[in-house]
């Protein structure tokens, strides 16, 4: 029998048999992965931290055809404490569904899962805006699948500017409010130069430092505006657990 060595994290666990799980696991080297734990759910199971909900773990897993099992894991690093708090609990099983639902098998996915830990460690382990840190998470996870806006300036006349734009969804991308760019698309949203900053950041930064900035209110309220709707468009899904947190800040 042949054995995989990998790192990955839990984005899904689903429950079978008596005490049993199978568990997605998305990995840096393998993208998603199905893993059944056997007796995982049994308290005192040496399998049962690994294979809860967002922990980070190093696996050793008998590979199987469709499924694999697990061998022996140990716990890297735990974001279940998630747990504990509604929103961010929401907003992390938002981030897992849109990378379970994108994310192939058998297909490197490093810098998703590098994106995927930096935003955990964002939304859970700081006391960040996990509004803004969720809207920096989903625009570069569009860059990662390919859908990267042109947000340099102008799309059409390729001024370089932050100063009087709109967001076409049509042309992906910024339109000055020069008279000839202007009329390439009748439907845009006009954005400040705060949030075209903010877009260009997030498309572009380095890991390191893709987290260090604040918005205002406002701001962040148009990026927002502007980061459902091309999440919507480009992946054509809505997701809805977002929806769930708008219905409970409403009440
Ligand atoms: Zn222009």
């Amino acid at each position: 029998m042949s054995y995989i060595k990998t790192k990955g994290i839990v984005i899904k666990e689903v429950n079978v048999g008596e005490a049993d799980k199978i568990i997605t696991i998305l990995s840096g080297e393998y993208g998603k992965m199905a893993v059944v734990a056997k007796g995982a759910r049994r308290l005192r199971s040496r399998l049962s931290a690994c294979t809860q909900f967002l922990c980070y773990s190093s696996f050793l897993l008998f590979k199987g055809r469709d499924l694999h099992k697990i061998n022996s894991c140990e716990m890297i690093e735990s974001f279940s404490e998630a747990g504990n708090d509604l929103v961010k609990l929401t907003y992390a099983a938002h981030m897992a569904d849109l990378i379970y639902d994108t994310v192939q098998e058998n297909q490197p996915a490093t810098k998703t899962l590098k994106l995927f830990l930096n935003t955990l460690h964002y939304l859970i382990k700081t006391d960040r805006s996990p509004g803004l840190v969720i809207k920096i998470f989903e625009l570069r996870y569009l860059c990662i699948l390919g859908y990267a806006p042109y947000v340099k300036g102008c799309i059409n006349c390729l001024n370089e500017t932050f100063e009087g734009l709109s967001f076409s969804f049509k042309k992906c991308g910024f339109v000055c409010n020069n008279e000839n760019c202007v009329s390439i698309d009748p439907f845009m949203y006009k954005i400040s130069p705060g949030t075209a900053r903010a877009m260009h950041h997030i498309v572009y930064s380095s890991m390191d430092k893709l987290f260090n900035f604040e918005l205002s209110k406002p701001v962040l309220a148009e990026l927002s505006t502007i980061v459902d709707r091309f999440l919507r468009e480009m992946l054509e899904k809505d997701y809805t657990k977002l929806k769930f947190l708008r219905d409970i800040e409403k009440i």
